[in-house]
């Protein structure tokens, strides 16, 4: 199986859903991870160019920790909006690139725009990806692609329906996490969040909900033509 998950910002991924797409990994499918936003106004002491390359070179070796492929979009933080055409061709382009059987995205009522816009950006265009018509240069995919949504930070408003047991990797997933050094950083100093505490308690209490250690816990798009009677999670 192909899988895409697109974040909105490099870490993002790693903290919603590193876990799973580490077993995917693990487990033969090939995983792409891409943010759409390139992180570049997280830091206190670097400027934006300096703070986006830093962050860019760290979602690189978090996604081969787990053997994932990483592609950033490159939008400036807390400019992804999922009205515009120039960004919704790049995300036309990334599924009409990686052909997944599954995407992976946020939940559209998360904590932060990025995320938000991200999500409907991914919505729009794997549908547009599919459309012969939407021309972007690259051949059209042959299908919608379901949707799975992340949690959310802290779990905030969301109720999953499905959870995958990440008990056995919760270890590669901390290190993906922790190989976002600068955001680790960020997080600490801007919110006085620890990270990668928060997502062992986050993923601890998904675990508590289903009878396992540690748990990810989604939910599917339920909509139109992205309905599917298989389980598509690991
Ligand atoms: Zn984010």
């Amino acid at each position: 199986m192909r899988v895409l998950a697109v974040g909105g910002h490099p870490d993002d991924l790693e903290s919603l859903c590193g876990g799973t797409l580490a077993r995917f990994a693990r487990e033969g499918h090939e995983v792409v991870m891409c943010h759409v936003a390139n992180g570049n106004k997280g830091s206190f002491e670097h400027s934006s160019e300096e703070t986006a390359r830093i962050r860019t070179g760290e979602a690189r070796r978090a996604a081969e920790l787990c053997g994932a492929t990483h592609i950033t979009l490159g939008v400036p933080d807390g400019e992804v909006l999922s009205a515009d055409r120039a960004q919704r061709s790049l995300v036309v382009d990334l599924v009409r690139d990686a052909m997944p059987d599954l995407i992976i995205t946020h939940f559209p009522g998360d904590y932060h725009n990025d995320h938000n816009e991200t999500s409907r950006l991914v919505f729009d265009a794997s549908f547009l990806a599919s459309v012969p018509l939407f021309v972007s240069g690259k051949p059209h995919h042959d299908k919608v692609t379901p949707i799975y949504y992340t949690d959310t930070l802290a779990g905030l408003g969301f109720v999953p329906t499905e959870f995958v047991d990440i008990s056995e990797v919760i270890g590669i997933k901390e290190a993906m996490l922790r190989a976002h050094e600068s955001q680790v950083a960020w997080m600490c100093d801007h919110d006085g969040v620890d990270l990668v505490e928060h997502m062992k308690i986050a993923n601890a209490f998904r675990g508590q909900q289903c009878g396992v250690a540690y748990a990810e816990g989604f939910a599917p798009c339920l909509t139109g033509l992205r309905c599917t009677t298989k389980r598509l999670l690991p």
